[in-house]
């Protein structure tokens, strides 16, 4: 059945939802509500399935109906600091181009109306049969590349397609686009994670640059710098929001938007000048430093100042930490 029939979400109803979406606020524990039928407001309580088996972060909701009207943390749950995507489970859940059923594109790719038309899944399930049929057979089994991203749950029955089909060309959204890129650079490049490894024991000063994971990792990144700023790790954020992550800071820079490369050149500049980087690794393993050396020299603190915003004081200041 169309979920949207269960739901009983009509258009009108998602679109008195959709704009109560955009009031978001950090501190508060219910940061959606929507306007929409008399029926009495009931709490509820269930799982955050966005990251599939785990963490499995609490969720506290609220539902007029069938329709949940507000999202937030389940004070009481150990997981109880929902990030971004939990957030924005009202987004996803009422969106009006979700995807619930199968479609088909009726035009040529690049028409301006791709055409799609609701198909049932056994018109879809013999289409994608006959269109692998005929790449087997033309080109070979092992030109075909089965890719499964979230959630994680189909992935062995997908390995298993790949497998019986006969191509070993089969991917998941954690192989390629889950961070795993980057990671491999920084094991490649350092040796070993670096910027995903958050503080090594050694660790005196921690820079943080436009990222929020107060919100976005509440869990293992969150935990890892408030420990990090109890041991006296001292913390620089690079951010013009004032974020949670902001108030451990022990500096923080709030460049204007589209600034933030040219407070890196400024920040530079003083670690050149002032001798203050690690030289015998940048000798051995970057590239092209002494034609960014060069390029540095002109963002002196005071044009660093001009451009960003940042007061020249904390640029040096926050170079020299
Ligand atoms: S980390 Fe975020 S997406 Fe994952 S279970 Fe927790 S709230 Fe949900």
């Amino acid at each position: 059945m169309d979920k949207t029939q269960g739901l009983k979400v009509t258009r009108r109803s998602i679109l008195k939802t959709i704009p109560a979406l955009s009031a978001i606020s950090a501190g508060s524990s219910f940061f959606t509500k929507a306007a929409c039928a008399q029926e009495p407001l009931e709490d509820g309580y269930t799982i955050c399935d966005n990251c599939n088996q785990m963490p499995m972060c609490g969720i506290h909701f609220q539902r007029q109906g069938n329709i949940v009207v507000s999202v937030g943390n389940w004070k009481e749950h150990s997981g109880k600091l929902l990030c971004n995507k939990a957030l924005a489970t009202l987004q996803r859940l009422y969106n009006p181009n979700r995807l619930l059923y199968p479609m088909k594109r009726t035009n040529p790719k690049g028409s301006a109306d791709p055409g799609f038309v609701r198909i049932s899944w056994q018109e879809a399930l013999a289409t994608i049969a006959a269109n692998m049929k005929k790449i087997r057979d033309q080109y070979g089994a092992e030109k075909l590349f089965i890719f499964c991203g979230d959630p994680k749950e189909p992935r062995p029955a997908a390995m298993r397609l790949a497998r019986y089909f006969g191509t070993y060309h089969y991917g998941t959204e954690s192989s390629v686009a889950c961070r795993k890129g980057s990671l491999l650079a920084e094991q490649l490049v350092f040796g070993s994670e670096y910027s995903g490894g958050g503080c090594g024991p050694k660790t005196k000063s921690y820079m943080v640059m436009a990222t929020n994971g107060a919100w976005s990792k509440p869990h293992g990144w969150w935990n890892m710098i408030n420990a990090a700023k109890q041991r006296g790790v001292k913390i620089i954020v690079i951010d013009a929001r004032r974020t949670k992550v902001a108030e451990l800071a022990d500096i923080h820079l709030q460049p204007k938007q589209g600034t933030d490369a040219a407070l890196g050149a400024g920040i530079c500049r003083v670690l050149f000048e002032e001798d203050l980087y690690n030289k015998p690794f940048c000798d051995k393993w970057v590239y092209g430093v002494e034609e960014y050396r060069n390029y540095c020299k002109d963002f002196t603190p005071e044009k660093t100042e001009a451009i960003t915003g940042v007061p020249a004081d904390l640029i040096v200041k926050a170079a020299r930490m």
